[in-house]
């Protein structure tokens, strides 16, 4: 710790500071992070150093948990070769059909979002026409998916803001996403890679099994393992990873029986063979 502490002993750290600590494989979001630490509300700039250095602490004892990178790479080369152009299991035509898709798809299953929004978008399918439906028509429309009631009532909601704050257009920030009723980090994550390209990750219950299990990435949160396989996963891969894990999670690497002798990636993975009960 006294070597980092060393670089920056009273003064704000420079721009990159985590190459300097010789971490080489950094990203933009570790610099963020660090600037953001710097800039902390400390009472001393001693304590800004403290947190700084702890903060890279951290990123090297779990750097020491993730496989190395050439296991990573091949992994997603062989994901790659196996789906060229994964996608969402959402069926969708616009970034509005998917915004609401997946409010929707909170824990339930594609399948059963499809089946609803087959018959849904074709009577509404912009925030206009949505709010015209009215909340009572929407929650009959999706009453076979669970929380249907409060569902309806945040798309109601979202399609009010949409149409008064985004001349009925998705936005494509973070924030304004995640400020939408229904949509969380995880939701504003998909639609930014699935709608409009970012090289994202949405981190579900699939995404965290096969990034913890293979140690791809490991983290004890959604939040950590996202910021982790941001960091880890080649850039060349990085805005197809999120369909690729989610895809592995739900076909092979299943919770309770992951299929191990039919992986692709079993002789990478750091943690096969071991069927759930
Ligand atoms: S070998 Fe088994 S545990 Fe490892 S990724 Fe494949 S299915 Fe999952």
């Amino acid at each position: 710790m006294d070597r980092y502490r060393a670089q920056w002993p009273t003064a704000a750290p420079p721009a990159y500071p985590i190459e300097n600590a010789g971490i080489t494989h950094a990203r933009d979001t570790d610099a963020q992070q660090i600037v953001s630490v710097s800039a902390c509300d400390c009472r001393t700039e001693k304590l800004k150093a403290i947190h700084i250095t702890v903060y890279i602490t951290d990123i090297i004892t779990s750097d020491q948990n993730q496989m190395n990178k050439a296991k990573r790479t091949e992994i997603f080369t062989r994901l790659r070769a196996a789906n060229p152009k994964p996608t969402t299991e959402l069926i969708y035509h616009s970034p509005f059909e998917l915004l609401i898709a997946v409010i929707l798809s909170a824990q339930t299953t594609d399948k059963s979002v499809n089946k609803a929004t087959e018959k849904l978008f074709t009577l509404a399918n912009t925030p206009k026409t949505m709010l015209a439906l009215g909340e009572a028509a929407l929650s009959e429309h999706i009453r076979t998916i669970g929380l249907f009631n409060t569902k309806a009532k945040n798309i109601i909601k979202t399609c009010a803001i949409l149409t008064e704050s985004h001349q009925g257009e998705v936005p494509r920030e973070r924030s304004a996403l995640e400020a939408l009723p229904g949509v969380g980090r995880k939701t504003a994550n998909v639609i930014l890679n699935t709608a409009f390209g970012e090289p994202t990750i949405a981190v579900d219950t699939h995404i965290f099994r096969v990034a913890n299990r293979t140690r791809i990435a490991q983290g004890k949160t959604p939040l950590a393992v996202e910021q982790q396989l941001l960091r880890l996963v080649p850039r060349e891969f990085l805005k197809d990873a999120h369909h690729w894990l989610i895809l592995h999670g739900r076909y092979t690497c299943t919770a309770r029986r992951p299929r191990c002798t039919h992986c692709l990636i079993a002789d990478l993975c750091e943690n096969p063979g071991q069927e759930r009960t």
